[in-house]
């Protein structure tokens, strides 16, 4: 049973609205092709799981907790009745190598420890079961979802479970008597209230109204998208989306973008570049969102 959906993480949200309207640095183009490729990680884990255990456990997706002021992140979590397994995902792609606590780049270059990373997250969900007067046996373990990854060097011990060896995996869990109850869903249920929404170290680049490039964007690949009478034509994949919807998706985009701005139609006209008549934007957003007067203004909330 899956006790908690995954959320796309805030700062892919960021980098996704923002992509076609500003320039990204080229850290930036890496952060963000490096946090998609995390989650879309994840989200490959989590359908393997939902595809391929047929045994009672209770799934909770992508927790940030804290304890003693200290956050740690668990990608996923999943829970037997005398277990707990904590699952750290990662979706490199080629060929590493570990020296010890190290880990490498063929090339030598020293990568961040996802072991290391995975120990801190096991002692402090540890600490915190504790806490919460809990004595399951936590197993962690990190998850190379991806076919093409290689670890040269890696020593038998290392809780790690590679692509190649999920499906004996799964028969081994799907072969374990267990039995999920009502304290196990009550932990659970814990956790997730003790979820929080992002962590304070979360990054994206900085932006203003002024320096965004304004436009309706296309869902599928952020180009501009080109106004016609009813509906909308992407200038870069030709990708259609109806008048509604597609304004609709660009004014959320400019809320959650500036969340305290006020959404005024003719703000909206001008983020969506509207050229001429309002009447567009006006019917979408009184239609979808409440509207509210203020002295001589109105805008939608
Ligand atoms: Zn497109």
């Amino acid at each position: 049973m899956n006790l908690k959906d995954r959320e796309e993480p805030i700062e892919l949200k960021y980098f996704r609205f923002l992509k076609g309207r500003m320039f990204l640095s080229s850290d930036e183009k890496q952060q963000y092709a490096n946090v998609q490729k995390g989650f879309e990680g994840e989200v490959k884990f989590d359908r393997w799981i939902e595809q391929n255990l047929s045994c009672d456990y209770l799934l909770v997706k992508g927790l940030l907790l804290e304890h003693r002021g200290e956050l740690f992140q668990i990608d996923t979590l999943l829970i037997f009745s005398r277990e707990i397994y904590l699952f750290n995902v990662k979706n490199h792609v080629g060929d590493y190598y570990s020296n010890e606590d190290k880990w490498h780049f063929m090339s030598g270059a020293e990568i961040k420890s996802p072991l290391l990373q995975l120990q801190r997250s096991d002692f402090l969900l540890q600490q915190l079961l504790r806490k919460l007067e809990t004595n399951t046996t936590i197993k962690p373990s990190l998850v190379f979802i991806h076919p093409e990854f290689i670890l040269y060097n890696a020593p038998p011990k290392l809780p790690v479970l590679f692509s190649g060896q999920l499906n004996r995996f799964k028969k081994t869990l799907n072969s374990k008597p267990s039995k999920i109850d009502r304290k196990h869903e009550r932990l659970a249920e814990r956790l997730v209230s003790l979820h929080l929404d992002h962590s304070p170290h979360t990054r994206w680049p900085d932006y203003d109204f002024q320096q965004l490039k304004k436009g309706v964007t296309c869902i599928k690949c952020a180009t501009f998208m080109s106004d016609k009478e009813r509906k909308w034509k992407c200038t870069g994949c030709g990708h259609e989306e109806d008048n509604e919807t597609a304004i609709l998706r660009n004014a959320k985009e400019y809320h959650f973008l500036f969340p305290d701005k006020k959404m005024i139609t003719n703000v909206m006209s001008e983020w969506c570049e509207i050229n001429g008549s309002k009447k567009k934007i006006r019917r979408v957003l009184s239609k979808h969102f409440r509207h509210l007067s203020q002295g001589r203004g109105s805008y939608y909330v």
